[in-house]
């Protein structure tokens, strides 16, 4: 069993679930209670009971006048009604009251419900002659009747002509085609061709057109009803055009919003984020980038993607977007794998219908591989710093108005004297050279901003704060800008005052020693003009010594003992052996006195020449001798046979009594020269003296072992050395010698060629 308060609620709960607006009459006060739903139905928001003028007032006039009587009759005399009415805004209600027993006491009681279109229609049908004038012709909604067989318009009401904009007799000569465009028209048949296309009530959108040509979109209710036995359709017209406006209107903006969202979802990545940083969404693009899928990330925090605690930007970021500010910035992720990614972010607080925060949207750009590549920048940037920093040379770079815009550290440090580099960005030589020094410089800069050509290997100096000549090295080359246009100057400099000086001191050395030479050459012009005099005239008073003492021998032979005949023989010897040294001396001196000229020989005469010359010592020695064959050469001849002369006596001279002279002569050919040769068997020289016997009078022997005057050797090195060439000889005691001697080789027009001798 349930009680009476129990059951009381179930109805009201029942009352509530059917949509049904309860009120009720008390006579106490005259005045209507509404249930909550009744005044919501109403559109009442004050909490109070109404009166009955109040509550019918909240109808349209004047079909409120039939629920004014109504209600009079209801509490008057308990007469049950049921009623449809229009509120103020359009809606259609049914009104019922009823009057309940409730033990002694009696209850006015009624209902309110929301009718929709159609049903008013289905009612009207029912409604009485007098219902019909307030449903039809009242009626707030544009209402018309057109009969099947010819679709003319049979009726109409007020709404109607007003929305179609037609007088009533222009509207009632109407046919239904009339007020359709044009190419709904075949739709029409297609509706009315079949008895039962329309069926006791039909609902349809269709496009109807008014006089003035303007096309709306209505939704019509429709229902069949008999007027004078012909079948008629009556319908009710809604304007939606407005609706539909609205909702093309809201398609296209979805549309826009959906392109929006493509776009962004294409190049952006989105992460939306409760207030708690819990992930709500994630993005295609960024599930991508990031790594974490959807399924993984969602419900967790956003410290995954952005730890807080290593990343500053990120924390200031919170603080910013949690006071409902807008935060833009670049912001560095991390990946589900490990490593980072980078995202432009603008993050953009959402709130609620309170104002509240309640959500942020990260929108960020992907900037991974131009962060890198701007890392890889920083990077290179900072290698080449340190690069032009440590080298030992001043590096800097100028605007065109010759203000220093980089300076290496050897720059500023050294040649500057700033212990900063910024102290010195900005300015230029004016504030570091005098002023005549300073234009040349400017001047110097200029020209190669003007003409865009470098200037390389420039020697410049000034002088420093001791007043001492500093020489610097520089180049200076042309900055072009992307469009090839000069943007300033870079120039490298090196203090090259050490080497200027040591060239200094060089250049006073070299003139020094030229003087030096100079004077040597004389004197030895001096000295060889000494020896040629001394030697030519010398022989007339020697020819005059030995000549006397032929005669004193001659002529005092009788009265001579032995003692003063040898003491004559060594006058005599000796006057020999300087004579044979003023020829020697006379021939050394006369080397290249006068230059003789060249002449196309076959070396191999002048050795075939000499051996014959020798003839007669050859044949006292039996000396055996190879001869190889010699080049063609282009060469004046009295030298060169005067060398070979000295070699060849020589390697017969230096020999042991016992031994046979085995003499071999040839020549070969060397890149740049000729190389000759003549080799003995003989005494052989110490390596000791490979130099000495070259030098004037220098003799290894005393006169009485090998007759000489220490001059051959030294007269051949002069010659030799006059024809550009070297002499020298390679040779062991006692097992021979090999005298080398060498010719240039010149670019005679006829080459030599190997010949025979
Ligand atoms: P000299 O008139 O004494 O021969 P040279 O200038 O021709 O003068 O030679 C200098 C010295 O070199 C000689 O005294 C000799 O001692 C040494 N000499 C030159 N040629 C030979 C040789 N072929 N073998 C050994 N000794 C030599």
């Amino acid at each position: 069993m349930v009680s009476k308060g129990e059951e009381n609620n179930l109805w009201s709960e029942v009352l509530l679930l059917s949509g049904l607006g309860a009120w009720e009459f008390k006579k106490e006060d005259a005045s209507i209670y509404l249930s909550e739903p009744g005044k919501e139905i109403l559109g009442l928001t004050m909490p109070e009971p109404v009166s009955i003028s109040r509550f019918c007032q909240l109808f349209t006039h004047p079909l409120n006048e039939s629920l004014k009587h109504s209600l009079i009759l209801f509490t008057a005399q308990n007469l049950p009604f049921i009623l449809r009415q229009t509120l103020l805004n359009g809606r259609w209600i049914r009104i019922k009251g009823f009057m309940v027993e409730d033990g002694e006491k009696r209850r006015y009681l009624g209902t309110l419900e929301v009718l929709e279109v159609w049903e008013t229609v289905m009612d009207f049908t029912l409604a009485s002659q007098h219902e019909y004038h307030y449903l039809f012709e009242d009626n707030p909604m544009p209402m018309f009747i057109w009969e099947f067989s010819t679709l003319n318009i049979v009726d109409c009401n007020r709404q109607a002509l007003m929305k179609y904009g037609y007088t009533r007799e222009e509207f009632l000569k109407l046919n239904i085609r009339d007020i359709r465009p044009e190419e709904d028209i075949p739709l029409i048949e297609k509706y009315t061709s079949g008895e039962d296309a329309y069926g006791e009530f039909h609902k349809k959108i269709w496009r109807h057109k008014t006089k003035g040509g303007d096309i709306m979109h209505v939704e019509i209710t429709g229902h069949l009803v008999e007027i004078d036995g012909k079948r008629c359709s009556m319908v009710l017209i809604h304007d939606i055009s407005e609706r539909i406006e609205a909702e093309e209107q809201l398609l296209e903006s979805l549309k826009e919003l959906s392109d929006y969202r493509f776009a962004l979802d294409e190049s952006c990545l989105v992460v939306i984020v409760n207030a708690e940083k819990k992930v709500e969404y994630v993005n295609q693009k960024f599930q991508e980038t990031s790594g974490f899928d959807t399924a993984g990330i969602n419900g967790s925090s956003l410290q995954i993607l952005y730890p807080e605690e290593d990343d500053s930007l990120i924390r200031e970021c919170w603080e910013e977007i949690r006071s409902g500010k807008v935060w833009r910035g670049e912001l560095r992720g991390t990946k589900r794998e490990g490593g980072y990614f980078w995202a432009n972010t603008v993050v953009v607080p959402i709130r609620d219908n309170k104002r509240a925060v309640y959500r942020y949207i990260w929108v960020g750009y992907d900037i991974t591989s131009k962060k890198s590549l701007d890392l890889a920048l920083v990077e290179e940037r900072s290698i080449l710093r340190a690069i032009i920093d440590n080298l030992p040379i001043q590096i800097y770079v100028k605007d065109l108005q010759g203000r220093h815009i980089i300076n290496n550290k050897f720059q500023y440090e050294n040649f500057l004297g700033a212990t900063t580099e910024q102290e010195t960005l900005g300015k230029t030589v004016m504030d570091y050279f005098s002023k005549d020094k300073a234009a040349d410089m400017m001047a110097y800069d200029q020209m190669i901003i003007q003409t865009g050509k470098s200037v390389l290997n420039l020697e410049e100096h000034y002088f420093d704060e001791e007043g001492e000549k500093i020489w610097l090295l520089t180049n200076k080359v042309p900055l072009f800008d992307s469009q090839g246009q000069v943007m300033g100057l870079v120039g490298m400099s090196k203090d090259v005052t050490k080497r200027k000086k040591e060239e200094e001191k060089l250049k006073n050395l070299y003139k020094e020693l030229e003087l030096k030479a100079k004077e040597l050459e004389i004197s030895n012009q001096e000295l060889e003009q000494f020896a040629y005099v001394a030697s030519h005239d010398l022989q007339e008073p020697l020819r005059m010594i030995t000549g006397f003492l032929g005669l004193l021998e001659k002529k005092y032979d009788s009265i001579l003992d032995d003692k003063g005949r040898q003491y004559i023989h060594f006058a005599v010897d000796g006057a020999m052996r300087m004579k044979s040294i003023i020829i020697d001396l006379l021939a050394y001196s006369r080397v290249g006195r006068k230059e003789e000229k060249a002449k196309f020989i076959n070396v191999g005469e002048i050795v075939e020449n000499i051996i014959k010359l020798n003839k007669a010592l050859i044949h006292q020695k039996h000396a055996r001798f190879k001869v190889h064959p010699f080049p063609r050469l282009y060469i004046p001849i009295s030298p060169l046979h005067q060398v070979f002369q000295n070699l060849i006596s020589n390697s017969l001279k230096y020999q042991s009594t016992e031994n046979t002279p085995q003499i071999e002569i040839g020549c070969k050919e060397r890149r740049k020269d000729w190389c000759f040769y003549v080799k003995d068997n003989g005494i052989g020289i110490s390596t000791v003296y490979s130099e000495k016997v070259f030098v004037l009078f220098s003799r290894l022997h005393s006169k009485n072992e090998y007759s000489g005057t220490g001059i051959g050797l030294a007269m051949c090195k002069k010659i030799i050395e006059n024809l550009g060439g070297k002499i020298w000889f390679r040779s062991s005691e006692g097992r021979g010698s090999t005298f080398y001697f060498t010719v240039p080789k010149i670019a005679p027009k006829d080459p030599p060629r190997i010949q025979g001798v």
